[in-house]
């Protein structure tokens, strides 16, 4: 069923800079029509200067919801009124929601990123995480876990290394828990994943177009680790290809996508998402099969 539009339709969106390559007005939208649900869902192209303005035009304009991508995830807060906890501890935010005029933001990459891996039956909690990254994503993801309960390690590349030792230090003083920063080097990916029960990718490292590559060298995969590549352009990477050859646990970064998507949605409308009518559009948008 196809959406018509009224005087009465609410509107979400996505706000960012870049946006024209936004998977997320075909899952929303596809969403909406699954549940006949009186919504559209539209991207915005908003460059740093007028992000202000384009937070006033959400309350002026009573815009439902909005998810927030690069480069607004940090900026956006100062004009928000109130954050969830753990966006907050977080320092990001990825979705607002409009409560008559009053703007709260949320991060569904984390709690997207715990809902992947709840799906494939992995309780984080107790679990010793290497975290390949230290950029947004990494920076979402590191906190979900340590709040989860796993202990972590994170490596990054030598220039920004002292960025990864900030990271560190705050999720250190959070949690109370030690957390190490690394370089991420084949010595010490050696050295971290020989005692890890899970791998994260949260670099960019095997994105398309440079598909041929992986952060991790096959033979340092075994059977029963997790291995997270939360990068989703291949679908299916060369490390989670490989991961799957070895036989270890293979989650894709597709899963990560969709949950973040689908958790923004079910606080917009109060509807539980259709998550895979969300996952097979999105495929579909990638142009492939699993
Ligand atoms: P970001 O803030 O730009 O961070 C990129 C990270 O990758 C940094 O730690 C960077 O290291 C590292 N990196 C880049 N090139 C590298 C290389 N050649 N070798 C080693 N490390 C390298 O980006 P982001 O937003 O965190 O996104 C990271 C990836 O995750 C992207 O592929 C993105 O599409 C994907 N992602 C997926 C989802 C999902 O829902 N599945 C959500 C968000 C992001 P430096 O600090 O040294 O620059």
């Amino acid at each position: 069923m196809s959406i018509e539009i009224s005087g009465k339709t609410k509107v979400c969106g996505v706000i960012g800079d870049p946006i024209e390559h936004t998977m997320s007005p075909v899952m929303h939208n596809a969403a909406f029509s699954e549940l006949s649900l009186d919504y559209v869902y539209l991207a915005f192209r908003v460059k740093a200067e007028g992000l202000a303005r384009a937070i006033e035009g959400m309350r002026a304009l009573n815009i439902r919801g909005l998810n927030v991508t690069i480069p607004h995830k940090v900026a956006v807060i100062p004009f928000l009124d109130e954050l969830d906890p753990l966006a907050e501890k977080i320092g990001a935010v990825n979705t607002i929601v409009n409560d008559a005029g009053s703007l709260k933001g949320y991060n569904t990459d984390a709690t997207g990123f715990l809902r992947a891996l709840k799906d494939r039956g992995v309780e984080p909690g107790g679990k010793r995480v290497a975290v390949l990254g230290a950029g947004g994503a990494a920076r979402a993801i590191s906190f979900v876990l340590a709040e989860s309960g796993a202990s972590l390690v994170i490596l990054n590349r030598l220039e920004e290394l002292d960025w990864a030792k900030a990271l560190a230090g705050q999720i250190s003083k959070t949690f109370k828990k030690e957390v190490k920063a690394l370089e991420l080097d084949e010595a010490n990916l050696k050295a971290v994943l020989g005692g890890a029960d899970m791998v994260v990718n949260a670099t960019s490292v095997g994105m398309s177009p440079r598909s041929d590559e992986s952060p991790v060298a096959a033979s340092l995969l075994r059977p029963g680790m997790v291995v997270f590549d939360i990068v989703y352009n291949p679908l299916k990477t060369r490390l989670a290809t490989e991961a799957a050859a070895a036989g270890a646990e293979a989650v894709m970064g597709l899963d990560m996508l969709v949950w973040q998507g689908a958790l923004s949605f079910e606080m917009w409308t109060g509807r539980q998402a259709p998550v895979e009518l969300m996952k097979r559009e999105a495929i579909r948008m990638l142009g492939g099969r699993l």
